[in-house]
């Protein structure tokens, strides 16, 4: 069996292959190739700390996996990534043990490459200001997976600990060669946006709908679970709202489940699934006004597919370590 520690996830998984095996991923959801319980979260007592299990079977890959994952919101500013753990893959035709991979490093990877995927598709093509609300790990992600998918020009970033945002700043403005500033507000970073990444911790919206431009595109990635939310009622319900996945949304997302019990909206606010879009089968953004807006709350057949990918190019390279169990 394999093991693939976190650096050579990062060396092997770049952001443009990631984006693509996305596309491929979520395009095989939508098609019903894939097998995907809805995961089981344990709330850790009297913490903000989740653990929580996410299975798939993929018919496309031949390949089964389960992601193992804690949270642990404090553990942001220590040495410690807030999420921690660890991908199993099997062979979907003998059922063996394939590999064990850190799971930090694909989900800081896939989830801003699935957001990505969702620009592409649903942003004006030609948007050219970019704002990204946090500034932790997918913060960082999120700005070079942007950027990967349209001729930014400029990227304005925000966090509730402004500090940070500045760090993100010093640091993302060494890679790329755009436009990089800090913003006061939440409310400066967004009003001149083309694209928003919500990628905070926050369980209370922290993005408005008063804010935002027509023809906006919202990445909504930071709240998973359906008592948290980082937008406001009226930002997602001005909003055309495209999902991962329709069964996780309606069970899973605080930003749209909230709305609904205020009886805001129904189940049917929900245009389509990104997949939807790949396959065909739904036509996206319709007008240059209209504001979309992706909910994504991560689903393990994107971390089934990273894995998948890295073990065959992990095993042709010999990279990683091999143990016998
Ligand atoms: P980090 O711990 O690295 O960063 C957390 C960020 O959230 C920091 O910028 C922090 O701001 C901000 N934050 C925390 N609490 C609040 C608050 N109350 N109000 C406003 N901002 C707050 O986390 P990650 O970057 O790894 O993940 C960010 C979010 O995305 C998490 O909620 C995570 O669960 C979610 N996520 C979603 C995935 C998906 O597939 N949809 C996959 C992976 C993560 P500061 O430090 O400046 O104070």
């Amino acid at each position: 069996m394999l093991i693939l520690n976190r650096r050579e996830v990062t060396q092997l998984l770049s952001m443009s292959t990631c984006i693509t095996l996305m596309e491929q991923a979520l395009a095989s959801l939508s098609r019903g190739e894939v097998m995907l319980p809805l995961r089981p979260v344990i709330s850790i007592p009297n913490s903000p700390n989740i653990f929580a299990v996410m299975p798939t079977y993929s018919a496309d890959l031949g390949a089964s996996a389960a992601k193992l994952i804690t949270v642990y919101p404090e553990n942001h500013g220590t040495a410690l990534d807030s999420h921690q753990g660890m991908v199993a893959l099997f062979d979907g035709t003998n059922g063996s043990p394939l590999a064990i991979m850190d799971a930090a490093s694909i989900t800081a990877i896939r989830t801003a490459a699935v957001s990505a995927v969702a620009t592409k598709l649903l942003a004006r093509p030609e948007s050219r200001t970019l704002a990204i609300l946090g500034a932790g790990v997918q913060g960082r992600s999120h700005v070079d997976a942007m950027l990967a998918v349209r001729k930014v020009e400029r990227v304005i970033l925000w966090s509730r600990t402004s500090a940070h945002a500045r760090s993100l700043m010093d640091d993302v403005s060494a890679a790329h060669d755009t436009r990089f500033e800090v913003a006061a507000s939440v409310e400066a970073a967004v009003c001149d946006a083309d694209v928003v990444c919500t990628v905070t911790a926050s369980r209370e919206p922290v993005l408005e709908g008063t804010w935002l431009r027509p023809g906006t595109h919202i990445n909504a990635v930071g709240a998973s679970i359906p008592t948290a939310r980082e937008l406001d009622t009226a930002a997602v319900a001005g909003a055309r709202v495209f999902v991962d996945r329709r069964e996780s949304a309606l069970n899973e997302a605080g930003d749209i489940l909230i709305p609904m019990k205020q009886g805001v909206f129904g189940p049917d606010h929900i245009v389509a699934e990104v997949g939807e879009v790949l396959i065909g089968a739904h036509p996206g953004r319709e007008t240059n006004d209209e504001i979309t807006l992706f909910k994504s709350l991560g689903l393990a057949v994107e971390d089934l597919a990273c894995a998948h990918y890295l073990h065959g190019v992990a095993s042709e390279g010999g990279v990683g370590t091999r143990v016998s169990i």
